[in-house]
């Protein structure tokens, strides 16, 4: 089965195919046909993409939004221009999966679009006002294109945390601010945190129940997640993205009264600072520079500036407190695993944030987490009790997995 997944963002679209089938999940064979990515939708957009058979593309087109980018990527794919083979015209294109954002407390796992889903998603926008819609217009934009009778699966961002227990996810407020507005911890990226640890017991050839992990996805978003038992049961980010790990311009967390202080002495609305606390704040906002983590190491390298090293220092504190924190959450861990595009490239963020941990038996083997890079692999001494692994994420396979499976009526073992 060819599955188009797609990531649709308000200024941006996400895109690739990947051949699957239950026989190909099982045996991991599972092939990638094409990724890529359309960028500043609403004007000239930019768009990449990478074949199986062919280098990488990069030109660009007017895209007036979502709807008209995904019209001009379908009609790419299926045109010679492209050189995917297996892709001659949209019926090629047997499912669609998509990545939304917030499925609330409704959407415990990966669903066929119908009606009562579209309607379940519609009814999530006031939890994710900025995610749901862009996400409900690719699901509109794909049955109109394609046609209704191609299968459209959405794979939330939020099932994979709806295993967390009260206790953790429910704020000290007032509890009818739970029970009017549905104000509780939520938590994101669960289709990558679910997918390293799938990936780990794997690895480890040990059953889900075995799987007692500690995932911390570090990319321009961050969050770290408490696994037990194979089971989300704790995680940094919260009622949105905000919460939790420094990332590249969100703050995480503070103290919640700096809101109203900031407003006041700033002169800003409510609306303003919460801009602020998600785009101006973070690695960017700390070293004044950048929210990109390579151009920070490398300031450092050549310049050692002050406020780059206090950057990358409360990013790795930050990040070390957590362990800390979901450590004591599970009743104690079994291994630490780095993803996503900082956990998987840099060994030097690595290291400082293991640096300390020495107490709960992380001990990492500096050639090891040096020569590791975008692969999956332990980077931790010999015999080292808390053993700490890099695995690459693969959100995208996850999401064409999942498509396949509840288009077949399968369960979800992964
Ligand atoms: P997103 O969350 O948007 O998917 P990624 O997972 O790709 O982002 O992560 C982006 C971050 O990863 C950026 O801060 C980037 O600088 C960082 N990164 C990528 N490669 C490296 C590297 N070799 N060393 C350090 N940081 C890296």
């Amino acid at each position: 089965m060819n599955v188009l997944v797609l990531n649709a963002g308000s200024s941006n679209l996400k895109f690739q195919v990947i051949a699957t089938d239950p026989d190909r999940i099982r045996q991991d064979t599972d092939e990638r046909l094409c990724r890529g990515a359309m960028e500043r939708i609403g004007g000239e957009a930019i768009v990449t993409v990478e074949t199986k058979n062919a280098p990488r593309q990069k030109f660009t087109a007017a895209i007036r939004d979502v709807g008209a980018g995904l019209d001009y990527i379908l009609r790419y794919l299926a045109s010679d221009r492209s050189g995917i083979d297996e892709i001659r015209s949209l019926a090629d294109i047997q499912a669609v999966g998509h990545r939304v954002v917030h499925g609330g407390e409704v959407f415990q796992e990966s669903m066929l679009i119908d009606d009562k889903v579209l309607a379940g998603i519609e009814e999530c926008i006031d939890l994710a006002p900025l995610h749901n819609p862009n996400n409900l217009r690719g699901i509109k934009a794909v049955k109109e294109l394609i046609g209704r009778d191609t299968p459209q699966v959405a794979v939330f961002d939020t099932a994979f945390h709806t295993t967390i227990p009260e206790p953790a996810y429910l704020y000290a407020l007032p509890y009818h601010l739970y029970r009017r507005h549905r104000i509780r911890r939520y938590g994101f990226h669960g289709t990558s945190h679910r997918y390293v640890a799938y990936r780990y017991r794997t690895l480890r050839n040990i059953t889900r129940e075995q799987t007692n992990i500690i995932t911390l996805h570090l990319g321009n978003g961050c969050s770290c997640t408490a696994i037990r038992g194979g089971r989300s049961v704790d995680t940094s980010m919260g009622m949105t993205p905000l919460e939790g790990l420094v990332m590249g311009t969100r703050s995480g967390d503070l103290d919640p009264a700096i809101l109203t202080l900031v407003a006041t002495k700033e002169g800003m609305s409510p609306h303003e600072v919460e801009t602020m606390l998600m785009t101006q704040s973070g690695l960017l906002g700390i070293s004044g520079l950048t929210n990109d983590m390579r151009v920070l190491q490398e300031e450092l390298k050549d310049h050692d500036d002050r406020r780059v090293r206090l950057a990358l220092e409360i990013f790795s504190y930050r990040a070390r407190k957590y362990i800390g924190a979901m450590m004591a959450s599970m009743g104690g861990a079994d291994a630490i695993i780095f993803t996503g595009g900082i956990g998987e490239n840099s060994p030097e963020i690595r290291a400082r944030i293991c640096q300390g941990l020495e107490w709960a038996g992380v001990q990492l083997d500096t050639d090891r987490n040096s020569q590791t890079r975008a692969k999956s692999a332990d980077i931790s001494v010999e015999g080292s009790k808390l053993p700490v692994w890099v695995i690459p994420t693969d959100e995208e396979l996850l999401i064409a997995r999942d498509t396949v499976r509840c288009v077949l009526g399968l369960p979800h073992p992964a």
